[in-house]
């Protein structure tokens, strides 16, 4: 029953995860390789898998192709998986189609062929504009072919670029944080990611700080990029939708990870790729070889799945809703897990609000800026 409501309520989105990049960045805690000769055959492979939710999955009015480095897939092989996906499940004629692209990348003719193809949106993986900052960070284009890809995408006609930007990073101070925000702005940008750079234990980059001791921001420090970030991208008439994300209109917000933020079923398709029903979620296996194998003999590749409780969908829904500037729709919340946030957490509620993290409006619990600072935090209520 919940399903089926969450079903009639929010469109599913489909998301396609390209496992492959040239060379690793040292912060990527994504699962990629760079053994690009199995491209093709994963090309041909994700249409297989695509097929096996043709009846539990139908429609779908997102599709973002992340990754990974989906600017490494050719004009054909973009082809090949948006007719795939066509052909299996029933693609809304509105729907936005999402890819993200490498600056080092691209050309004006990729871009035009992109748009041809009916990709409309685009998430060019930017992450400064200072090429010291993006020698650090590992990152295999330069400041200068970043610009010239946000050229080539608006010479093309994309008219939904989002840029993603990466802040806290050793050396780089606030000044030089702003001059990448200015630098974003300057291309008027229809969508910002800022993220706060965050090190996996596992990645290049964490044991680089390690070996040479080198000093993650302070706390207050961290803060303080998060809320310069804030206003000046506020300032210049971006609405801060999400901890990380900011849009230039409502209707500019991703609608693809809206999705994930509003508990709304979602469709991962490649290795390691997350997919949620309104009530399971399951994963596929982290390994593009063992993918390839498991699929070709006729089996879904997931890895594990899961049964969420009413209890822990619940919380899930408090966990995403306090990362959005909408937050939590008091009644719907209670309609659909059951849970009645203003008389079970009155006191904490009233606490929050007295210590101007959260507000309390028109039905809506939602966070303020500095609450959604602190996000995972509030969730713990
Ligand atoms: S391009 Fe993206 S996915 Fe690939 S290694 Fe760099 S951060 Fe990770």
């Amino acid at each position: 029953m919940l399903l089926l409501n969450v079903m009639e309520n929010n469109q599913a989105g489909l998301y396609i995860h390209f496992p492959f990049c040239l060379s690793k960045c040292g912060y990527c805690s994504f699962y990629s390789i760079s053994s690009i000769h199995l491209i093709p055959e994963f090309v041909k492979t994700v249409s297989r898998e695509m097929a096996f939710y043709k009846k539990s999955f139908q429609s779908f009015d997102t599709i973002y192709i992340g990754g990974g480095t989906p600017s490494l897939l050719s004009i054909q092989q973009i082809d090949d998986i948006l007719k795939s996906a066509n052909g299996i499940f029933n693609i809304d004629q509105q729907t936005e189609i999402t890819m993200e692209v490498n600056p080092g990348d691209v050309s004006l003719e990729y871009f035009q062929q992109l748009r041809k193809q009916g990709i409309n949106r685009l998430n060019i993986g930017i992450q400064s504009f200072n090429d010291s900052i993006l020698k650090f960070l590992g990152r295999r284009h330069s400041a200068e072919e970043s610009a010239a890809a946000m050229d080539g995408a608006r010479q093309a006609g994309f008219d939904n670029v989002g840029i993603d930007l990466i802040y806290s990073v050793y050396g780089q101070d606030m000044k030089t944080w702003e001059e990448t925000l200015n630098k974003a702005l300057s291309f008027s940008p229809e969508h910002l990611s800022c993220y706060q750079l965050s090190l996996g234990e596992k990645t290049p980059l964490y044991k680089k700080y390690r070996k040479e001791n080198l000093q993650l921001p302070a706390e207050n420090e961290a803060l303080d990029f998060f809320m310069t970030t804030s206003r000046i991208l506020t300032n210049a008439g971006y609405i801060h939708y999400e901890v990380s994300n900011f849009a230039r209109t409502v209707s500019l917000k991703s609608r693809h990870n809206m999705k994930y933020w509003r508990h709304a079923p979602y469709l991962g398709m490649g290795p390691a790729a997350h997919s949620f029903d309104g009530e399971n979620r399951w994963w596929n296996t982290a390994d593009v070889e063992a993918y390839l194998k498991t699929i070709d003999e006729g089996k879904k590749p997931v890895n594990r799945s899961e049964n969420l409780t009413q209890e822990q969908l619940a919380l899930e829904a408090l966990f995403l809703g306090m990362r959005t500037k909408d937050g939590i729709d008091l009644e719907q919340y209670k309609t659909r897990y059951g849970s009645d946030l203003l008389t079970e957490k009155s006191l904490i509620i009233n606490e929050l609000i007295k210590n101007e993290l959260v507000e309390l409006k028109g039905g809506r619990f939602y966070p303020t800026v500095a609450g959604m600072a602190v996000a995972d935090s509030l969730a713990l209520i």
